[in-house]
């Protein structure tokens, strides 16, 4: 048997890395167990000249298409919406697009607010100085000054707008509507010994440069320094409990394939809103039938996935093409409820810039722009270098439906059961989906664009993955308190989006790492009665 730690920490994602990182000035013996590996940037397709092709293999953001040693198959044939992640040291930062927007305070009050969903037991306020920490440690870049948000310090100058950003900001003023540089995990300048983007190629297939704020540069290696140890190719299948109903430590799998027992004092669930429910219900026992946490039977449930809609338009005007940071912008101009809509809360928009020759013809193809035949060049040369379109990302409130279950049958390499998403679109985000579309378009046009078109929802974009146990007071009616403790279980944590109560309309890295942080502070504070 292993050697027993203080802190178990399972998952080495953005989440994983931040509370390790805060937790190692403790100096407990901290351990991170992590079923992939350490990201190796020489093999990142960006290096190679076939990275679209490795974006639909081996790179692919989808696991069941990727279906790496590291991945583990996730059923989402019922849902509209497919999942998106990345299994390795730094989690889905590694192929994430840097996209760096905090929640608004409105988001922790929208029952207060609108009358939907549920209060968080936090607030923005809360959270203020962990965000900022964050920002600090990744390396944000950014521009202050935004009117959406309360002030805030920016470490880097932002990301440039580009002929993209220009054009679309020109738009947005023309209609009068919110837009500003958006906050990005792309450093703009050297910085703590990293270095700056070189406008290399897609972010989401890894960076070459190393200029992406991703948890395994940014948090890891000072972890480390500080002796926090990474145990890769270790696949946790269950928590144990002992007599008490304490966590005893996790069984898993190492690289050969045997199965160990690691004990620990206090055990930190970091997997994601998929793989954190999904290993909570494995760890189901006699004393705990219907899965460890999950006293309120909400383990699971409530999954909220942000859909996605795109819309995109071809202009006359050569852009700046598909190399360089993906988002360049963001609107909040319809974040806040606005009764007269016809839906509760909002979305946000992200403006982006062109996509690779590949994407660009798939993409065309399928939206009868790039037909084939005679004008097939003519029509290819329109579209590449010359489009350019944005994404809202609409909040999806909690519905007790859209829920992550164990699957009967379909298991990982391991044997331990696939996570089952059953997941639908409310009316509520539908018509969400469908504003967002209509005022993707006027901007579009404002920008003077042709052959304007548009998709929705996104159907490979289940890449932010929230709430399936939330945070909250009432122990009936969440999963973990107000600072991230299971009610249940007293020495068991949670740190990653699963703890989201609403979703917000932004991507929402920054809100899970400074929760993550945040969590690790009570950690500290409240070390001499932590288990009370
Ligand atoms: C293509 C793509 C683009 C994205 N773009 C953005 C963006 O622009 N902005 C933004 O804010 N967010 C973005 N995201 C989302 C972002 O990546 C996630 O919000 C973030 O990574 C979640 O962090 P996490 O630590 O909670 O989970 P993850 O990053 O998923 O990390 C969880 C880790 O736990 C490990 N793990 C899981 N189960 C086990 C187990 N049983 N045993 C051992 N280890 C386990 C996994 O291998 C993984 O490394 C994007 C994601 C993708 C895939
Ligand atoms: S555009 Fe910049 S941040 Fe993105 S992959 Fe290239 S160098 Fe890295």
């Amino acid at each position: 048997m292993n050697e027993v730690v203080d802190i178990l920490i399972i998952g080495g994602g953005p989440s994983g890395a931040a509370i390790a990182w805060s937790l190692a000035e403790t100096k407990m013996r901290i351990l991170c167990l992590e079923q992939g590996e350490w990201p190796n940037s020489d093999q990142f397709p960006s290096t190679g000249m076939d990275w679209e092709g490795r974006q639909q293999s081996d790179f692919s953001i989808n696991p069941n298409v990727r279906k790496n040693s590291a991945d583990y198959p996730i059923n989402d044939d019922d849902s509209p919406i497919k999942i998106a992640n990345f299994n390795g040291v730094g989690g889905g930062t590694v192929l994430y697009a840097g996209h760096f927007p905090r929640l608004l305070p409105s988001d922790f009050r929208v029952r207060s607010l609108d009358g939907v969903a549920e209060d968080w037991p936090i607030t923005y306020k809360s959270l203020e100085p962990f965000y900022a920490h964050n920002d600090r440690i990744m390396g944000i870049s950014g521009l202050a000054g935004d009117p959406a948000y309360p002030a805030k310090d920016q470490i880097l100058p932002p990301v440039p707008m580009g002929k993209t950003g220009r054009m679309f900001g020109k738009a947005m003023n023309k209609l009068g509507w919110h837009w500003w540089p958006s906050d990005a995990a792309i450093l703009t300048e050297e910085y703590e010994g990293r270095a700056p983007c070189i406008n290399l190629g897609q972010c989401l297939s890894g960076c070459a440069q190393g200029a992406k704020g991703t948890a395994d540069l940014a948090y890891w290696p000072e972890a480390v320094r500080a002796r926090v140890e990474v145990r890769t190719g270790c696949r946790v299948s269950r928590i144990d409990t002992r007599e008490d109903g304490m966590a005893s430590g996790a069984y898993y799998f190492d690289k050969d394939g045997n199965e160990v027992f690691q004990p620990a004092e206090i055990v930190v669930v970091a997997c994601n809103g998929i793989g954190t429910p999904r290993l909570l219900l494995n760890s189901a026992s006699e004393k705990f039938p219907n899965g460890l946490a999950n006293s309120s039977g909400l383990v699971g449930k409530n999954l909220m996935l942000h859909p996605y809609a795109k819309i995109w338009g071809q202009v006359d005007e050569e852009l700046d093409g598909h190399k360089g940071p993906p988002v360049c912008l963001w609107s909040m101009q319809f974040y806040e409820t606005d009764k007269n809509r016809g839906f509760d809360r909002g979305y946000s928009y992200q403006f982006v810039r062109g996509q690779g020759p590949a994407r660009t013809a798939i993409d065309g193809l399928s939206a009868g722009q790039i037909p084939w035949g005679q004008d097939h060049h003519q029509a290819f040369r329109n579209a590449f270098g010359r489009s350019a379109g944005l994404v809202s990302i609409c909040e999806d409130l909690p519905e007790l439906t859209n829920t992550v279950t164990l699957d009967p049958e379909m298991t990982d390499g391991n044997g331990i059961p696939a996570p089952k998403i059953t997941y639908r679109i409310s009316e509520n985000t539908q018509q969400m989906l469908d504003h967002s579309i209509a005022r993707g378009t006027e901007i579009l046009e404002a920008a003077g664009a042709r052959n304007i078109t548009s998709q929705s929802p996104l159907p490979y974009a289940g890449w932010h993955l929230l709430g399936t146990a939330r945070m909250g007071t009432d122990p009936q009616k969440s999963v973990v308190n107000e600072w991230g403790r299971s009610h249940d279980i007293k020495n068991l944590f949670i740190a990653d989006g699963s703890v989201f109560v609403t979703s917000g309309g932004v991507n929402p890295t920054s809100t899970i790492q400074a929760i993550s942080l945040y969590v690790a502070d009570q950690i500290k504070t409240r070390i001499y009665d932590l288990f009370d």
